[in-house]
């Protein structure tokens, strides 16, 4: 991405700034400074010249997180990396052996802004703010309420060198900001370093991407190693959107979209926010599809957009929005803010109604065992299962196929098809093709019958020879 010029200007940030470390033991020192306080290297351990084979196994970690060349050794490119300007949390989980995913149990968080940098106008303060929690609510069902007193989730100061928090800053550039992990107490609260300049462009750095940063760790996120991802360590500045497919995966990974609302093509399509969360007066609503507008509304007037002109209505007062005759390319992400804040996402998947299915049997021609299919067109019609049913019995849930064997009694199967919406029609009823009907001979009847008959006459046989036998002398004793 950026890394070179960010390179460039952190070289230049660092000449000024910092002066180059007089000998190998300072060098050595900040280094352990360093990977104590993102990598976990012992405390106790620090400047102890025994602690090589620590610092060495340490060392490689942090070379392998920032995809450096594993050396183990503190070489030039090592040190460099560590004074580029970052984060303030560790790179490295606490708990190595079962890292915890800690998230927040609700989806509906506040915040609260204690006090404001002398740096910006109060008012580009609160929009960074209120824009970096829009980039994590564009892509959660998220939503995030201002509190202008009491405790809030989330508590946002600037603060410089030590703050209470045991986590001390370390004055212009190298730590920029931290933020702990939800939780109770200080989880999910966000420190910024007052020693920075914090600014609205591309110059030292910029409030919205260290706060939408530090925000992903107040929601649950650790660092990455992608370098190109928003919750890399070290800081980048770059504009657009300032989340990698990486960075959504995680967060999207703790708090999941809800399920999917599924409805079929030429119904209609209501969405609800819970507008209980959302600031009065309402002065803004957006409602969007995908990246694309579906309404802009304010109080002077609205504007519905592209394909959802003609067919959707918006009730300002509840944010409820409507939209008529789905077709199949209306499937994706909706989300809805008002005054410039996300308010809820939803995923919509337009189906087809399901087709009435047939049974066909596999193979074609079955003897002992076989399998019958329930064929329909799937495509389009979301998650599908299937339920049979046989004779006039109860539908039961089942596979596509089902496998029949001679022992099965019904003399006929139906099959049918369950899509999130609705079931299908009922097949047409399949004969049992190993059915053995009282008017007709099958194949294995005939088999069967010629196995009892033979079996009948060898039975007759046997007696009429037994009896010839037994008769015999009876009748010579009668003539006697
Ligand atoms: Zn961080
Ligand atoms: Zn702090």
């Amino acid at each position: 991405m950026t890394m070179t010029a960010l390179l460039l200007l952190v070289m230049v940030a660092h000449c000024i700034a910092v002066p180059m470390p007089g000998d190998e033991t300072d060098k050595r020192l900040q280094a352990e400074k360093y990977l104590s306080r993102f990598y976990h290297l012992p405390a106790g351990l620090l400047g102890a010249r025994k602690s090589s084979d620590v610092l060495q196994t340490k060392l490689k970690e942090m070379q392998a997180f920032f995809n450096l060349k594993v050396t183990g050794k503190l070489d030039a490119e090592t040190f460099d990396t560590m004074k580029l300007p970052r984060c303030g949390a560790p790179d490295v989980g606490e708990y190595n052996v079962s890292p915890r995913k800690l998230k927040w149990p609700n989806n509906n968080l506040t915040f609260r802004i204690e006090n404001f940098t002398p740096d910006m106008k109060k008012a580009d303060v609160e929009r960074a703010i209120r824009q970096a929690f829009n980039v994590w609510a564009s892509v959660t069902p998220l939503t995030f309420k201002r509190l202008h007193s009491g405790i809030a989730d989330i508590m946002i100061s600037f603060a410089a060198r030590d703050h209470g928090d045991f986590n001390s800053f370390d004055g212009p550039n190298g730590l920029l900001a931290h933020a702990y992990a939800p939780g109770k107490g200080i989880g999910g609260d966000t420190h910024f370093d007052e020693d920075e300049n914090w600014t609205k462009e591309s110059n030292d750095y910029n409030l919205f991407l260290v706060a939408t940063h530090e925000f992903g760790h107040a929601l649950g996120l650790e660092h990455s190693r992608e370098a190109g991802s928003l919750m890399f360590p070290t800081y980048s500045y770059s504009p657009g959107f300032p989340l990698s497919e990486d960075d959504i995966d995680g967060i999207q990974e703790l708090y999941a979209q809800g399920e999917p609302k599924y409805l079929e093509v030429g119904t209609t399509l209501t969405l609800e926010p819970d507008v209980s969360t959302v600031q009065q007066p309402i002065d803004s609503i957006m409602w969007k599809y995908g990246t694309n507008l579906v309404v802009d509304w304010d109080p002077s007037g609205h504007t519905y957009f592209g394909s959802f002109r003609g067919r959707t209505t918006l009730d300002p007062r509840t944010l409820r929005l409507d939209i008529n005759r789905l077709t199949l390319a209306d499937s994706g992400q909706f989300s809805v803010e008002t005054n410039h804040r996300g308010v809820g996402t939803y995923e919509v998947k337009v189906i087809k109604p399901p087709p009435t299915p047939s049974i066909k049997t596999q193979p074609l021609v079955c003897e002992f065992t076989c399998a019958l299919k329930c064929t329909a067109d799937t495509q389009d019609l979301g998650p599908v299962s299937y339920e049979w049913k046989e004779d006039e019995g109860e539908w039961t849930k089942g596979d596509a196929l089902k496998n029949i064997s001679s022992s099965d009694t019904p003399e006929k199967f139906s099959c049918r098809l369950r899509t999130p919406v609705r079931t299908s029609e009922a097949s047409i009823p399949k004969d049992n093709p190993l059915y053995k009907p009282p008017d007709g001979l099958t194949f294995g009847d005939i088999f069967g019958l010629r196995i009892g008959i033979l079996c009948g006459v060898a039975v007759i046989a046997v007696i009429t020879v037994i009896s010839l036998v037994k008769c015999r002398p009876g009748d010579v004793e009668l003539g006697k």
